[in-house]
């Protein structure tokens, strides 16, 4: 007998909360007696921790299952007692046995004991991503066979699950206005202080003449950096970096300051092993690198103490790729990321020494997925007229829709979540609507 599990919707990433329709098909080459059909949803999180010197290293394998949903789907027949299952035969041919899953909001581990049972965030597939660390999904069918070894049979098949971005509607997923700085909070601080530039700099030195005529020390511009964002550290997948970035001038410095380098790295961490973290992986992005950029923040008629901001659009139009993992936590695998920001600073451009500032921050990573598809309607609307893809749902996430209406456009938040090879192919780049 052929056991198969077919899908109403194929190719779908699922998200939380939504629905698998499907069925389980089986083939008889002969009349049949079953007595049991059934179909399971589970999700596991597995890794593999290593220990020992050399050659006698051991490999565990350590899997907690977060999500289970078991249905049987057996059919019924109707008795005096009410319905009730009883064996039943098939006859040769297929026979088609529908089911729907549901996933879950939250992921829950089966696997732990009830007293540490943790509930978490739906962590998203992550299949030859990182080294010794999995997250997979996958629905099982179990057919049971009446007959004398009462022969159970197995089919399972992957799928695929990206978690929602739960966040409020209200909280900024794009690059802040100056009205959105209000709702961002300070978390990253940095002081420096930049070499200043008098006249005999440089060219006097190492030119024979006197030695002991050095070049007086140039004043120095004392700043401070402060770097603002959205209280839960959170940035989006697909979209630019909502951030706000002051600098103060903290001393009473006569020249002009420049920046002449920025540069914003994301670094990925996974931890394997849980509680006691047997090992760490990282994985870079670079979201963006510029220099010569000669941008002016501040000059002699500047108030010490007074605030510059660096202009948003230096980091607009640089949305973190879609192939970044959203953060998540599971028992035994966590993935976590910091924002490093490196910004080359130069009084008196070009004339002083650049100087190479950084701010370095946890973060937490969204899919930028919000809630409300209809992945049945989807299958009818070819033009993605669902909920998910209102404009107006996206309106009220931007104050300015610019960002969304522009020609060939990055849409954050906007669309069906990334098939899975989408969403860890290397091919950095925003989404953009189909
Ligand atoms: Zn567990």
């Amino acid at each position: 007998m052929g056991v198969f599990i077919s899908f109403d919707q194929e190719d779908i990433t699922y998200t939380n909360g939504e629905t698998i329709r499907g069925s389980v098909v089986l083939f008889c080459k002969k009349e049949t007696t079953l007595s049991r059909v059934s179909v399971t949803l589970s999700g596991e999180s597995t890794c593999i921790l290593r220990g020992g010197p050399g050659v006698l290293q051991r490999k565990n394998r350590e899997t907690h299952r977060l999500v289970h949903e078991l249905q049987d789907i057996t059919p019924t027949s109707a008795t005096h007692q009410g319905k009730k299952q009883t064996p039943f035969k098939l006859g040769f041919g297929y026979h088609s046995f529908p089911f729907t899953l549901n996933i879950p909001w939250f992921s829950q581990c089966k696997t732990c004991s009830s007293t540490d049972c943790h509930s978490y965030d739906l962590p998203p597939s992550m299949s030859e991503v990182v080294k010794d660390a999995e997250i997979q999904y996958k629905i099982d069918a179990s057919v049971t066979v009446r007959n004398i070894f009462n022969e159970t049979i197995n089919s399972s098949t992957k799928i695929y699950v990206w978690p929602l971005d739960t966040r409020p509607t209200s909280m900024p997923r794009a690059s802040p206005t100056r009205t959105w700085r209000g709702l961002l909070q300070s978390i990253a601080h940095a002081e420096a202080s930049i070499a200043g530039v008098t006249d005999q700099s440089s060219t006097s030195n190492h030119r024979g003449g006197n030695p002991m005529h050095l070049p007086s020390t140039p004043d120095a511009v004392q700043i401070s950096i402060e770097a603002r964002f959205p209280q839960d550290y959170g940035l989006t997948c697909g979209s630019d970096i909502s951030m706000s970035l002051g600098i103060k001038k903290r001393t009473d410095y006569q020249g002009t300051l420049h920046l002449q380098s920025f540069q914003t790295l994301l670094v990925g961490y996974t931890d394997i092993g849980g509680q006691f973290t047997e090992q760490s992986q990282v994985e870079f992005w670079m979201v963006q690198s510029v220099s010569n950029i000669n941008l002016q923040i501040s000059n002699a008629h500047d108030a010490v103490d007074s605030e510059r901001y660096v202009h948003e659009e230096l980091w607009e139009g640089k949305p973190l790729p879609m192939s970044v993992i959203p953060s998540f936590k599971s028992c035994n695998v966590e993935r976590r990321y910091e924002l490093e920001i490196s910004m080359g600073l130069q009084c008196e451009a070009p004339r002083g020494r650049v100087k190479f500032v950084q701010l370095l921050l946890p973060v937490r990573i969204f899919s930028g997925i919000l809630p409300g598809r209809d992945i049945d309607g989807e299958k009818s609307h070819e033009n993605h007229t669902s909920s998910f893809d209102d404009p107006c749902q996206v309106n009220t996430l931007l104050p300015s829709n610019r960002s969304v209406l522009s020609g060939d456009t990055l849409v954050p938040g906007f669309g069906p979540p990334p098939t899975y090879v989408e969403a860890v192919s290397n091919a950095a780049g925003p989404r953009r609507r189909r």
